[in-house]
């Protein structure tokens, strides 16, 4: 887990400012829920022989013998929210997003923490194509709004329970050969969610999974039309994709479309900055009547390290002050908390830096932010109730009354 210094906290904004208003844009609605929830939420979700219930959930037993758990993606979550308010009788589809920490015991790496953020999208109550391509569309924009445009869009489908269980058949008697040639974990996997071993990390297993057999080959007629239009929906678009026959989502209740994006081969990271799919058996899972359901995760640690990586500047708009506050004196840092205010409140954009206490390094930091005027407040002003005005291309200065500043200021603003 780590800390976000306040250097860091401009990446930070740049990203959630452009994914919410794009999620609000496109009618998204922002949900925000616990980071806790009870064991079983993730237990009858993710399921128990998965990655995450197995290796990953951070879990705890309260004073009162709950058991508990730090959540380690948002989806079921928010599920549980949209059954537990009974937000099932409202228009649908309904259309969320959220963002937030999420947990997982893994094992810390470049772009993988125990603490990491997502910033995701859901979309409850519709079965149609459209739906998965709109998700799909959507992600692709922020990326590029974002600035970072060497990501591919992986796709596949994972069919569904109708056509799924004579895929894992044959996976299985696939990689029944070929267990000694993958690590220990697959070996486990292989017992109890054998789909899993598509998705392994490990370079051996990769190895042995390119022969697998693809699920395109599996799927029934109404997955494959299902998968067929949501291609043509992205071909309209112009979005660009790539067909991976052993894509997989690690987690049970995922049905028909999958996708992650994923850097192109030119790229320094490798690392997966979005994944989702059609999650169909979610909401029966957990206690609601069958509802289909699609959605994304998008990791926001990745994606600010892929901004620093491809160098794209994160400006900041509208932060920017034109006004720097100077005080000097405790006559004058005493005045300053209201004088400050009283700009603050007619609209001007100002700052100050209280807690300092020579003009040198004041100054330094009014040529830092930029600002066009900044105010000086000494002992001797404070005490004759007038107030400096430096314009600070041109070094000018001029006195005047303190009463007189905000009106004064508000005028050289607008010029
Ligand atoms: P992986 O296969 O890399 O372990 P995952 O399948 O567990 O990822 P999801 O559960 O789909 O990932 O999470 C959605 C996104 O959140 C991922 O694509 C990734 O960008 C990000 N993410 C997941 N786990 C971590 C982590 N431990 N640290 C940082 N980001 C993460
Ligand atoms: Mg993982």
């Amino acid at each position: 887990m780590h800390d976000i210094l306040p250097e860091e906290q401009k990446y930070w904004r740049y990203v959630l400012k452009r994914a919410e208003s794009l999620a609000e844009d496109y009618s998204f609605e922002r949900i925000t829920t616990p980071v806790v929830e009870s064991m079983e939420l993730f237990l009858r979700s993710a399921g128990a022989g998965s990655d995450i219930i197995e290796k990953e959930i951070y879990t705890f037993k309260t004073k009162g013998g709950d058991d508990l758990a730090l959540r380690p993606e948002g989806t079921a979550s928010i599920v549980r929210a949209y059954l537990e308010n009974g937000m099932n009788v409202r228009p649908h589809p309904v259309k969320l997003y959220y963002h937030g920490p999420m947990f997982r015991h893994d094992q810390p790496q470049h772009g993988r923490f125990r603490q990491h953020f997502q910033f995701g999208v859901e979309t409850i109550g519709d079965a149609s194509e459209i739906i998965d391509a709109e998700l799909i569309f959507l992600a692709y924009k922020l990326l590029n709004s974002l600035g970072l445009d060497n990501y591919n869009v992986h796709i596949n489908s994972m069919g569904d329970s109708s056509c799924r269980p004579a895929y894992i058949r044959t996976l299985k008697d696939f990689y029944k050969n070929r267990t000694k040639k993958v690590c220990a974990q697959c070996r486990v996997r292989f017992k109890k969610n054998v789909l899993r071993m598509l998705d392994c990390k490990e370079e051996s297993c990769k190895e042995v999974s390119k022969d697998a057999p693809p699920i395109v080959d599996f799927l029934d007629e109404d997955c494959k039309r299902h998968f067929k239009k949501v291609l043509e929906v992205l071909d309209e678009a112009k979005i660009p994709y790539i067909m991976n026959p052993h894509l997989v989502r690690g987690l049970d209740y995922y049905t028909r479309t999958v996708f992650e994006f994923i850097p192109d081969e030119n790229s320094k990271s490798q690392l997966t900055v979005v994944a989702g799919g059609r999650y169909d058996r979610l909401i029966d899972l957990l206690g609601g009547s069958k509802t289909p359901a699609a959605g994304w995760a998008m990791g926001l640690d990745r994606i600010i390290l892929a901004l620093k990586e491809n160098e794209i500047s994160v400006l900041e708009i509208g932060l920017k002050p034109k006004v720097f506050l100077v005080q000097l004196g405790d006559a004058a840092k005493r005045k300053s908390l209201v004088l400050f205010e009283n700009l603050r409140k007619s609209g001007i954009e100002v700052k100050s830096s209280l807690g300092r206490d020579s003009i040198k390094s004041q100054l330094r930091i009014a040529h830092r932010l930029g600002v066009k005027h900044t105010l000086i407040f000494g002992q001797k002003e404070a005490l004759e109730d007038t107030i400096i005005i430096r314009e600070m291309d041109t070094g000018i200065q001029e006195t005047v009354l303190l009463e007189k500043v905000v009106d004064m200021m508000k005028k050289r603003l607008k010029k």
